[in-house]
């Protein structure tokens, strides 16, 4: 699925590898999370200690991953990543956390993922540097305390809502990435481009941005399909092969993938533009609704073609522009 930016083959991982930015300033926009995170090494480094914990929230593809490795890159500390799915008892976490040696980054992607009983290991954790590790059943059982080498978290979610209270107040700073503005989807795809080497014109870097979504991982895949396009095709990736790439991967003139597109006609045609409950939309598009919630509906409403509200989704005039249906006078 070209457009589903959480989609990751494992050849996609090791592209993905290649092109990340590795310092902050190689990192293109979010300026403002960019500044908080260089403020918070700055000042760590002149202390000498490590960092304070960090929560990066927003969808999926947005450079999360990315900005942990940055942290442990700028502040020189090793790196390890796990994710909150990987972390199904408290034991896969204390396993983790006692074999961390000091000043190292820990990244746990997809946090709101973890099971309960390790979310309140982490608290101590966090908060002391510290764990108590349950040894024995019932009334025999005991807790034995055990010291950690301090380590700086960094979290991921695309849910920051579903973190318990506990667990959001322990991290020092939470930056919240946006969607990215087309001109640094230009940027990021200029700088993919060179990388890989493929030759492109503005224009054809600017259809490729319109179309990614607001978001770097879907860029640098389209930029990779035309790429690809090219090669087969000859003549360079040019609008041609942009624009044949994107009419091939199902990508409309706003961004829009399948998924997308089925979330607004159900509720366009189905339900004459809402409001619908997220379950009954989730059903009706064969979707998890945490996908529909954190992937699909951020990105519709950012654009202006759905809105959020209480009673439940609703299609706006651009939604129903977009997709040329009349509405129904008499409903
Ligand atoms: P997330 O962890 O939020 O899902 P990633 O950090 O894995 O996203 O980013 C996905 C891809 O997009 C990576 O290959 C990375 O190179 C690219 N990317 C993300 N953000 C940026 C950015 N600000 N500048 C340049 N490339 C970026």
């Amino acid at each position: 699925d070209l457009v589903n930016p959480e989609v990751e083959s494992e050849a996609e991982v090791a592209f993905e590898g290649a092109l990340r930015p590795k310092s902050l300033a190689e990192f293109v926009g979010q300026r403002k999370v960019r500044g908080q995170l260089q403020l918070l090494l700055d000042a760590a480094a002149i202390q000498s200690r490590t960092p304070d914990h960090i929560l990066l929230a927003g969808p999926p593809g947005l450079g999360k991953t990315t900005l942990a490795m940055i942290v442990a890159h700028e502040s020189n500390r090793p790196l390890r990543l796990t994710s909150g799915p990987a972390i199904q008892h408290a034991g896969d976490l204390a396993a983790v956390l006692s074999s961390l040696v000091p000043g190292e980054v820990l990244f746990i992607d997809e946090i709101h993922r973890m099971a309960r009983s390790a979310e309140e290991m982490l608290y101590l954790a966090m908060e002391d540097f510290r764990i108590d590790i349950m040894v024995g059943k019932g009334a025999g059982a005991t807790s034995i305390p055990l010291d950690l080498a301090p380590f700086t978290l960094v979290g991921a979610t695309t849910r920051s809502g579903l973190l318990p209270n506990p667990l959001r107040d322990r991290f020092g700073f939470t930056a919240h990435l946006e969607f990215y503005e087309t001109e640094e989807l230009v940027q990021v795809i200029r700088r993919a481009a060179a990388l890989l080497s493929v030759e492109i014109d503005d224009e054809s870097l600017r259809e490729i941005a319109s179309r990614s979504r607001g978001t770097p991982r879907i860029a640098n895949r389209l930029l990779r399909r035309v790429r690809d396009y090219a090669l087969v095709a000859g003549g360079g990736a040019s609008l041609e092969a942009v624009q044949a790439a994107l009419e091939l991967y199902d990508v409309d003139e706003l961004g829009l993938d399948r998924l997308d597109r089925a979330v607004m006609s159900i509720i366009l045609e189905r339900f004459d533009g809402g409001p619908v409950g997220l379950n009954t939309l989730a059903v009706s598009v064969g979707e998890e609704s945490e996908t529909i919630e954190a992937v699909v509906e951020p990105f519709l409403v950012r654009i202006g073609l759905l809105s959020r509200t209480p009673r439940g989704r609703i299609a706006t005039k651009a939604g129903w522009a977009h997709f040329g249906i009349p509405r129904n006078a008499d409903s």
